[in-house]
This record gives C-alpha cells, structure tokens and sequence, in this order.
C-alpha cells in the first residue's frame, strides 16, 4: 500500500517547489506510484495500460525484471567512475550497440539526455564540415537547450530570447496536412493511409516538398552549404507525421550534394518500435552520417547518445570532450540489458505484429468516426488525428480534443497527445503491448468516440 504523499500535498509541492513550466497531463492529474510492463498502478491501487510509455521512453516495459536484475548486480559492483578510468560495461555496450548500425557508424559519445546528444551532434557537424547552418523540418521537435531552441520548429518549446544562431528550417513533408497535404500520386488516387505509397517517381507531393527543401539549400545557405540536415523517421512530438516515400532519401542526396552531414534523430523511432527495422531510418533506406538516441534506449533509464563514423568523430579531437556521467557503468548496464531483452523476447517482431494490428483496426475507426481524420504510423508508433470534418480537416478543438482523451484515462488507458494543434492522440506503448491489450484499447477508444457523438 501506498505510505507517501497525499495528492493534495503534492500538488502543493508542485506548485511552490518545481518548474512552473511543467505541465500535467488530466484534469484529475494521475499519482502514479508503481509501474510493471505495460502496466501504470496510481496510489489508489487503480491500474492503467499505458499507451504513451512516459513520453515514448518505456521500451521494453516498465520495471522489466530482466533489465532490473541487471542494473541491481551492476549497482553492487560499480556505479560510477568517469572514463579517465577503463571499466568493462561501457566497452561491452559501445560493441553491441554499434553492431545494430549499418555502414560505418560505430563511434559512440555517450550522454544523458537527447538534447545533450543532438547538441553533440550539432557540434559534431560544424566541426567536419566547416560550415555553420544547420536544416531541420518544420514541426520537428529535437530538443530544448539554447542550442536546440532554434532547432527544433514548434513554438510551444521556444522562449522569445536568440537562440540557435545558423538553424534554418524547410516546409515539413506532411502527406496529411500543408500545402501539399492529400498526397497526390500522378498515376492514381493516392489515399494516404499509414504512409504514402506512392509508386517510384509518381509522388506529387514528395517532389513539391522536396523542391522547397532545394530551394532552402540553395537560396538561403551561404554559398549553398549546408553544416547538417536533422529528421526524425518518424516525426514524434510533431504528431507522428510520416513523409511521402523516397522524401529522405532524396533529401538525403541533396544535402550530401550541398557538403552537408546527414543526422537521424532516432531517440523516438529507434530500438524496433517502428517494427519493421531496428531503426526507423532503415525504413526509408538510407545510411545517416550521423544518429541520435536516447528514450527507449534506457527503457526510462537516463541513457543517450550520438554513434557516428570514425571520419566525423576525428574532427572533434581538436580539443578535449568530456560529459561526468556520459557511459557511466550503471546506465551501460541498464543500455546493454535492453539491447539483450530486444532480442531475446522478439520485441521489435512484436511491435510489427502489434502495432500492424492496432493500426488496421484504427482504420476502421477513421471510417466509422468523422472525427477521426487520420490514422498513420509505423509499428508501435501511432498517431490518430482527430478533426471537425474530414473534407476541411479543420483542428477538433481542445476541449473535445480532451474530452476523447480524459474518458479513455476513466475506461483504464492513458494515452499521448501532441502535433501543432494538440490533436493527435499518440500511442506509443512499452513495445511488450499485447494483442489482447490491442483489443482492450481500441474497444475502450470506440466507446470513448461514441460517448463523444452521443454528447
Ligand atoms: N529528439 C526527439 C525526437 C525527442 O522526442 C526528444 C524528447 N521528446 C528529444 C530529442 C530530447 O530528448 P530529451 O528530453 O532526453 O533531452
């Protein structure tokens, strides 16, 4: 039973003692006090599936015994010493982690957040190319240090203070929404569902997305170079906003052809949530230079990196690089235990199983709600993006937004939020989801949206 604070002392607490910019998810907001694989319990003892796994973090469950039992020998051995000394975890870990990287990837910085890891990256890339801008899509969120304030594109992160100096942004390739949304393919009417499946060369939208891309490189970067070129697989926090097939790999070529480095943005799409690959960039056929990761790769433990190829890593030796607590023995530990219960308990294959089922039977929700505008992702990464109508995809308000929302937490099933307007619910649940919590949640999130119709 639970022993510690009242809700009403902690939201006190919350109020005098923490970070006013903290914001809180529910009206009622949740006191969780336990946590077991897809399972969230709150002080009342009240059980939740969680869908949104802390913000996409809680790869492979909450409090895995496995992982668990790993980091309590570790804690008994060693927890810390900085890499002015050898220790054995972090070389057992840099060796299995760059084996899961294509190509030549297989130099790793280890940090303790994404942000940290995107700002390495930044750096990383000015300091090989020699060239100081850097590219990101509209509607991409990679972090929010002062650095990455300009970096990342949604204004809801950025304070009115000059930040990110040389970070410039192209239109998002969004088959949904933008200018170009709809998704046109030249040869047939391309339904956009999942992803753009376009065939070779027919995607309209892809090469009018990309056309803007080109003329950013072109017109705005001094001298048309370009430092480095920041995506995601799969946008994240932008509301899971997958890009028209070929988009990055296309873009890809063009900033190589522009001089710049190539960074993919993995902390989200990585570690087999997108099922079909270990790496959400794999799904779009292309070899970044550079790749960031974080989240899921601790299973909630504080654990990030940059992993980048023996070239880029040579330009950062001009002077020392240090991070205190960057591959520290006990996250190495927790790193390499979820690497072995990825492969072990066949997660990423679940994750395409799983999460091809929730999406399919999403569909069938899009077809019989109006509301429901869109329903798109990749293996357990999902996003359904509620509208007023789907002829004008006008945003669905706030307060509907939240009432879909709240009444799914009330049946027993949290889930995410997020995109421009906050109307994409997000599902992106430690990837030990099963199918009978597949089922659960899409009964629970029919009734929520007949509830809604019924009001
Ligand atoms: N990149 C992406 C894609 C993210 O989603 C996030 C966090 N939401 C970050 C970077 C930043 O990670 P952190 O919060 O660990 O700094």
């Amino acid at each position: 039973a639970y022993k510690g604070m009242e809700l009403s002392k902690v939201k006190q607490v919350r109020s005098d003692n923490l970070n006013p910019a903290l914001f809180t998810y529910y009206k009622k907001p949740l006191l969780v006090h336990q946590g077991h694989m897809q399972w969230l319990w709150d002080v009342d003892g009240t059980r939740y599936l969680d869908l949104f796994g802390g913000i996409v973090t809680v790869s492979v469950g909450h409090c895995h015994p496995t992982v668990r039992k790993r980091a309590e020998e570790q804690l008994g051995k060693l927890w810390h010493t900085t890499n002015i000394y050898l220790h054995p975890t972090i070389h057992e870990y840099a060796e299995k982690l760059t084996s899961t990287l294509p190509g030549n990837l297989k130099v790793c910085y280890f940090t303790n957040s994404g942000s940290e890891a995107n700002d390495m990256a930044v750096l990383m890339s000015r300091m090989y190319t020699g060239s100081y801008d850097i590219l990101s899509l509209r509607n991409c969120y990679h972090g929010a240090s002062p650095y990455l304030m300009g970096l990342t594109a949604l204004n809801t992160w950025r304070y009115n203070v000059p930040s990110g100096f040389g970070m410039q942004q192209t239109m998002n390739p969004d088959p949904y929404r933008g200018p170009w949304g709809g998704a046109r393919c030249r040869d047939s009417p391309c339904q956009v569902q999942r992803s753009c499946d376009c065939a070779e060369g027919q995607c309209e939208a892809g090469d009018r997305y990309l056309e803007q891309l080109e003329d950013v490189l072109r017109f705005s970067m001094p001298k048309g170079k370009v430092g480095a070129f920041f995506a995601e697989s799969i946008q994240g926090v932008g509301g899971t906003v997958q890009f028209p097939k070929n988009f990055l790999k296309r873009a890809f070529e063009k900033i190589r052809e522009h001089g710049g480095l190539c960074i993919s943005d993995e902390v989200q799409t990585g570690f087999g949530r997108t099922g079909t690959h270990f790496w959400g960039f794999e799904g779009h056929d292309v070899v970044p230079d550079i790749v960031t990761m974080a989240k899921g790769m601790g299973n909630g433990f504080p654990l990030a990196a940059v992993v980048t190829t023996p070239e880029v890593a040579n330009s950062m030796g001009k002077a020392l690089h240090f991070n205190t607590y960057g591959g520290n023995p006990l996250s190495c530990a927790v790193g390499s235990s979820v690497l072995d219960v990825i492969e072990e308990e066949g997660i990423q294959n679940n994750a395409h199983v799983v999460g091809t089922y929730f999406l399919s039977e999403l569909e069938k929700l899009r077809d019989d709600f109006e509301i429901v505008g869109d329903v798109r992702g990749k293996g357990l990464m999902i996003g359904v993006e509620l509208v007023q109508d789907k002829a004008t995809k006008t945003p669905l308000p706030a307060e509907d937004v939240n009432s879909v929302w709240e009444d799914m937490k009330d049946m027993g099933v949290l889930i995410g939020k997020g995109g421009v307007y906050s109307t994409v619910l997000r599902i992106k649940p430690p990837m030990c989801l099963s199918m009978e919590d597949a089922k659960f949640s899409i009964a629970v999130f029919r009734r929520a949206l007949e509830n809604y119709t019924a009001k």
